[in-house]
């Protein structure tokens, strides 16, 4: 039951959990591609870990994604998993909330997971299948003051996560979804640092923010062979904090 000798594409790899992530694989012995868009912090990762090639990809940019994953396949030789990960968060209220706000993060976190996973899925369908793992959220679950837009767009990843399971299991493309709980980084770490931040440590039963490390294992099951008949699933890691209304 391992990733050894898997080929994954890794994006938003170029910070927090997307760079723990690939790290986190190459150990395993699996040849990882990691995507971004910073070029530099992908060929740092690479330096560090000689199995990582680093791809340079815009979600956002249809022509970015399609040379970007075919970049990522023939690096690797082939493409076994997809760990869909890159994300932005906007924060603020809704009535304040600008329209290129709005338009700027769905396009990243839905339609930028959509891009990539159909441009992977033509890969994996074309040499027997893979495996696909979008990052989701505790928030596509629930709801939170100034994260319309985000909660909407991860929402919108899991209920995509069902659907694309539903239409490529016959290509041999299993699609599931990891949910984070909160994980300080880049994303969130000003505020998860605050009063309010850390005002919200009562609301999870674990009493403890996430970590990377804690969406190895779940992800190793979803992406590799142990997860071989799960499909269409999203697996909330998130310390027990969907045990009560977010
Ligand atoms: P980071 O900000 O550290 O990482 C985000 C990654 O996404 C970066 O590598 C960034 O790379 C990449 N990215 C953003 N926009 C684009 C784009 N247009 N094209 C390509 N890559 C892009 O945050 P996290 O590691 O926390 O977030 C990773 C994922 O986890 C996101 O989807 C986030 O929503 C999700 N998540 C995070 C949680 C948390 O508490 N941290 C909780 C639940 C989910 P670059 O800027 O170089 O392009």
């Amino acid at each position: 039951m391992s990733l050894r000798s898997c080929k994954i594409f890794v994006t938003g790899a170029s910070s927090g959990i997307g760079a723990h992530l690939a790290r986190a694989l190459a150990r395993r012995g699996a040849a990882v591609a990691a995507g971004a868009r910073r070029a530099e912090a992908l060929a740092d990762l690479a330096a560090v870990e000689p199995r990582i090639t680093p791809v340079k990809l815009d979600v956002t940019d249809p022509g970015s994604v399609r040379s970007g994953v075919a970049a990522a396949a023939e690096a690797l030789g082939g493409l076994d998993g997809l760990v869909n990960n890159a994300g932005i968060a906007w924060g603020g209220r809704a009535l304040d909330m600008a329209e290129d706000d709005w338009a700027r993060v769905i396009d990243t976190n839905l339609s930028g997971v959509f891009r990539v996973a159909q441009a992977a899925a033509r890969v994996m369908a074309e040499d027997g299948g893979g495996s696909i793992v979008n990052t989701a959220s505790v928030l596509g679950f629930g709801t939170g003051t100034g994260v319309a837009a985000y909660a909407a767009s991860k929402a919108a990843v899991v209920h995509l996560t069902r659907n694309l399971a539903l239409e490529w299991a016959r290509h041999g493309v299993r699609v599931n979804a990891l949910a984070p709980g909160y994980i300080p980084t880049e994303i969130n770490r000003g505020f998860l640092e605050g009063e309010a931040g850390q005002a919200m440590l009562k609301d999870i039963p674990m009493r403890r923010f996430g970590r990377p490390e804690d969406l190895e294992a779940p992800l190793e099951l979803l992406l590799g062979p142990g997860g071989a008949y799960i499909t269409g699933v999203t697996l909330p890691v998130d310390g027990g904090h969907l045990c009560r209304p977010l």
